[in-house]
């Protein structure tokens, strides 16, 4: 399969490419990413047949599916890492809380977010086709909390890749920043920097522009990847678990097979509802997709009006700060989808010169069919958090936003809903222990324990082993100084 280019084509990338080139140069012609030409389809009959399947098995079929050029033995591999899951046989648990309404667990691996469940196996397969091409690469990420964990876990030690990882000092959980700050593997990096994830994110940026920047990579040999959602090698692994927990269901007996659910996810770049949308696509039964926000709306406002709108917006700091972001990357994928490459540039291009596009009424109600959406402001959160924990079910911040959208999004009641846990209440207890206590905690740990002590769970032990772990990355720097810090990096 063909990966083709969202804004069409300039005449100076390719037009067409490979999943391995797509993987290893994300970025298209215009500043729009590679999407797939088509989608494989899948028949009633697959689902049948994958009933019992595991979920490496369902997986390889899916990735078979699309067909892409990477040789199966190297597929194995990268799935085999599911293995290190908590469970297995299970790596995706899909807990019932209400009669109608089922989570599936995205966190259970390494880093406890559902950043693993792509980063993961894409960690191995873009190492891989690095080697196999001889060619070195850097991967940039500037991360709020959950991303720069998850690749620093996936590339550690891994040939022909160096990572560097840019975090606000001061603006991640205990939690996140011991989770990068105590990897010590030498292809590694890690940089705090005086400031927040907005200046971690245009430092980054003003790098990729950087021409002392670029002409000492290319002095090196080292190009440049990206490891975020706009690589469409973390989407293609995030449409297999929206299958699996389909099928969890079904194996259940919760749903028939054939009978439509809802799938409720909690939205930042809208990653992780695209592989939704591409499982409805490739014929999963969905009745429709809810996109749950935070106060930070702007998914909700296009949804409900088809207006994209960042005129007089800025980042609202959230308890779920993951799903802060306003200019969710992955929706291009969708008007891509929807409308073609001529409108989605159009679009695309309005975003960029005036923060502001609408789409057309009658498009609007093509995204209608698909999408709903709502909000949660943190204050409901809280009460969310707290309701679940009544009937025995502890979740994070993120996931108590599907709840607000569980309630206002369904308009058939006797359709079962899916949502989506993407982070263990491990990595957002604070938060979490205010909620279920109404005291107030400054620190992870204490706030860890409580929690462990009043819901009787246990911590698992890649969080609590963090604590007593020594600091290797100890460089926390302005600004100004992040260009040279990496290029001595890179040397050394
Ligand atoms: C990344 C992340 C999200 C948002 O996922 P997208 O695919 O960017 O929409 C939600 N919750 C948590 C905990 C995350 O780490």
């Amino acid at each position: 399969m063909k990966f083709i280019e969202t804004r069409g084509n300039d005449g100076t990338s390719p037009s067409a490419i490979t999943f391995s080139e797509a993987i290893l140069s994300p970025m298209s012609s215009f500043g729009g990413v590679y999407s797939p030409e088509s989608l494989p389809c899948f028949s009633t009959e697959f689902f049948k047949q994958h009933i019992d399947s595991g979920y490496k098995v369902l997986a390889k079929d899916v990735l078979n599916a699309f067909d892409i050029d990477i040789e199966g033995s190297l597929i194995d591999e990268a799935l085999s890492l599911y293995d290190e899951f908590d469970e297995p046989t299970n790596p995706v648990p899909v807990v019932k809380v209400y009669e109608d309404l089922y989570v599936s667990e995205l966190y259970h691996g390494p880093t406890r977010a559902f950043k693993d469940m792509a980063l993961q196996p894409f960690g191995k397969v873009l190492s891989s086709i690095a080697q196999k091409r001889g060619k070195k690469y850097l991967i940039l990420a500037a991360t709020s909390g959950d991303t720069g964990p998850a690749a620093l876990e996936t590339f550690k030690n891994r040939e022909n890749v160096q990572v560097v990882c840019l975090y606000p000092d001061g603006g991640t959980s205990d939690v996140q920043r011991l989770q990068m700050v105590t990897e010590d593997a030498n292809n590694l990096k890690v940089i705090g920097i005086h400031g927040d994830f907005d200046d971690a994110q245009s430092a980054l940026k003003h790098l990729l522009t950087s021409k002392v920047f670029n002409d000492a990579l290319a002095k090196n040999h080292i190009s440049l990847s990206a490891a975020n959602s706009v690589n469409f090698g973390r989407i293609i692994f995030q449409t297999i678990y929206h299958i699996y927990s389909y099928l969890e269901l079904v194996r259940n007996q919760v749903v028939e097979m054939g009978e439509e659910v809802y799938l409720n996810v909690p939205s930042g770049n809208f990653g992780n509802a695209l592989g939704g949308y591409y499982a409805l696509k490739m014929g999963l039964p969905v009745k429709q997709i809810h996109i749950a926000s935070n106060n930070n709306n702007v998914l909700t406002q296009f949804i409900t009006t088809g207006k994209y709108d960042l005129r007089d917006v800025s980042v609202i700091p959230t308890t779920s700060p993951a799903m802060d972001i306003l200019k969710s990357s992955n929706i291009e994928r969708i008007l891509f989808d929807l409308f073609g490459a001529d409108r989605t540039k159009e679009l695309m291009g309005q975003l960029d010169s005036n923060k502001f596009y609408e789409l057309t009424q009658a498009e609007l109600e093509r995204v209608q069919k698909i999408f709903a959406a709502d909000y949660c402001t943190d204050k409901e959160g809280v009460d969310y958090i707290k309701q679940a924990f009544e009937v025995g079910y502890l979740m994070c911040p993120h996931t108590a936003t599907c709840f607000k959208a569980y309630e206002s999004c369904r308009q058939d009641k006797s359709v079962k809903t899916i949502a989506y846990s993407t982070a263990e209440w491990t990595k957002f207890s604070p938060v979490i222990a205010e909620a279920l206590t109404g005291e107030k905690f400054e620190h992870d740990l204490e706030a860890l324990q409580k929690i462990a002590d009043i819901a009787n769970v246990s911590i698992a032990p890649q969080i609590s082993e963090l604590f007593s772990k020594e600091v290797s990355q100890k460089t926390v720097i302005d600004k100004e100084e992040i260009e040279a810090e990496i290029l001595k990096f890179l040397q050394s």
